[in-house]
């Protein structure tokens, strides 16, 4: 490549959202030279990922991989990261938006030291987000161990009570700011990249599923925080009703997905989340059984096919061909019976165990609220690119259901087609 011919790294790339997809697609573009604005919703870096136990198939501790990133953002400053903050507006077009961003109070400064003592002081508990309710925690925390920014949160829940001047006085630091307020920025960029991810589908939506109804029916995304080590039972899976160890547990497949009343399509992770959760079980009880109950398994590639596989060895991992019909709860003992027909024999199952995970599927967060910018979405509310405008890319789940390594492929590619957008100007 001639000097003449070479692509000018200036101009500014917003991404928006500070999951795996948002930090990869910051990063690439940042590390071949480009000013990136990295805007997040939380208070913290590293979306649904930072709440999984492990990653499949290598089974390795999300943190790690998330670290990895942390570090590379530290080390480069054309990466500035904005929590807690929203974009409010987007104007122009491909190569020049002006964007309105307002960042939401944290009421903790950069001099925080992360040492726990506001927390102490506070007597006010709140229900965890992050661990979908089952744990209360302080009004002033830290969002989980390894959380980037490393920087205790005041929730909003507690300003303006006696416990946020608790807090306040607690600090011996000076990092307590309940003068904190909402501000507003605006910035110049040329293309902007949207991973504003996905949630869990609304599994009390799924009535004959009993989620919401019977205690010891949980979702996929809650096991991943019961298996987690910094998760509310300390990595312990106990069923919610009595706290007992499970001795069965059923996993129900296509929770919502792959049905036209709730999401059409096929979420396609849930397949691979539940075989991964069966391994979370069967390591800590060896003798317990798991019934997974599926109307196809998908376990798409090379890798994802061997873990399958293997699983398959498991004599005590039972993968019955049947989608549920529905469920019922014994009142006394809190098992539950799940009712499914076997699509291979034909037969009517009742099986009853002692817990049951729902393989709920993933929503964009597109679906139910729109981003302010002009963008085109499909029927399920995933952001489809068109490539050729160029401008405002959608990345990862924003884009569609993904692994990790999809959603990073996904991200490279936005990166460039962000910069693309900065060249062609
Ligand atoms: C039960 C379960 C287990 C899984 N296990 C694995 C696994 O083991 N291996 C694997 O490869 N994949 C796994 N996945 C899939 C994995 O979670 C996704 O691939 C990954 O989260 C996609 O990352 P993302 O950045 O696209 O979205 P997200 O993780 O959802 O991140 C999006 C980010 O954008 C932020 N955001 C949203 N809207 C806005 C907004 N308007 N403004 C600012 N910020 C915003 C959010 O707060 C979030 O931080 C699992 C999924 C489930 C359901
Ligand atoms: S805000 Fe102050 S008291 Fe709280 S963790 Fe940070 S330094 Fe410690
Ligand atoms: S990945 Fe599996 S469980 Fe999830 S929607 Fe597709 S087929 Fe159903």
């Amino acid at each position: 490549m001639t000097e003449e011919k070479a692509a000018p790294a200036s101009g500014s790339i917003l991404v928006v959202g500070g999951g795996i997809s948002g930090l990869t697609t910051a990063l690439e573009a940042a590390e071949v030279g480009y000013e990136v604005f990295l805007v997040e919703k939380n208070p913290y870096l590293g979306g649904r990922v930072a709440q999984l136990n492990q990653y499949f198939p290598k089974l390795c501790p999300p943190t790690c991989g998330l670290e990895i990133n942390f570090r590379r953002i530290k080390d480069n400053p054309r990466v500035k990261v904005f929590t807690l903050a929203e974009v409010e507006k987007v104007s122009g077009t491909p190569g020049n938006y002006e964007v309105t961003i307002k960042i939401n109070p944290r009421y903790v400064n950069e001099k925080c030291t992360c040492c726990g003592d506001c927390a102490q002081a506070c007597q006010k508990e709140i229900d965890s987000d992050y661990d979908f309710g089952m744990k209360k925690i302080k009004g002033a925390y830290l969002p989980f161990e390894m959380a980037f920014p490393s920087r205790f949160v005041i929730s909003p829940e507690i300003i303006g009570t006696d416990d946020a001047q608790r807090c306040k006085d607690a600090c011996k630091y000076d990092a307590v700011d309940l003068d904190m307020k909402a501000k507003t920025m605006n910035f110049s960029v040329g293309s902007i990249v949207w991973a504003t991810g996905w949630q869990p589908y609304d599994a009390t939506r799924i009535e004959n599923l009993g989620f919401g109804q019977y205690p010891n029916i949980i979702t996929n995304m809650m096991m991943e925080r019961l298996a987690a080590p910094n998760g509310p039972t300390r990595g312990k899976i106990l069923r919610p009703a009595d706290q007992k160890e499970p001795e069965s547990i059923a996993f129900v497949q296509c929770a919502g997905s792959r049905d036209e009343n709730h999401l059409p399509y096929c979420s396609y992770i849930c397949c691979m989340a539940s075989l991964k959760q069966a391994t979370y079980v069967r390591e800590r009880y060896p003798e317990a059984k798991i019934y997974v109950f599926y109307i196809d398994l998908r376990t798409p590639g090379y890798r994802y096919e061997k873990f399958y596989e293997k699983i398959k060895e498991d004599e005590n991992i039972f993968l019955i061909k049947g989608k549920v019909a529905e469920v019922s709860e014994d009142t006394t003992t809190k098992n539950i019976t799940v009712v499914a027909e076997n699509a291979v024999t034909g037969e009517k199952i009742h099986q009853t165990v002692e817990m049951v995970v729902l393989a709920t599927g993933m929503q964009p967060t597109t679906a139910a609220a729109k981003l302010p910018a002009d963008l085109t979405y499909n029927d399920d509310g995933f952001i489809i690119n068109d490539v050729a405008s160029g401008g405002m890319f959608g990345a990862g789940c924003a884009n569609k259901p993904a692994d990790v390594v999809s959603s990073n492929q996904n991200a490279t590619g936005m990166a460039l087609k962000a910069i693309q957008t900065l060249v062609k100007r």
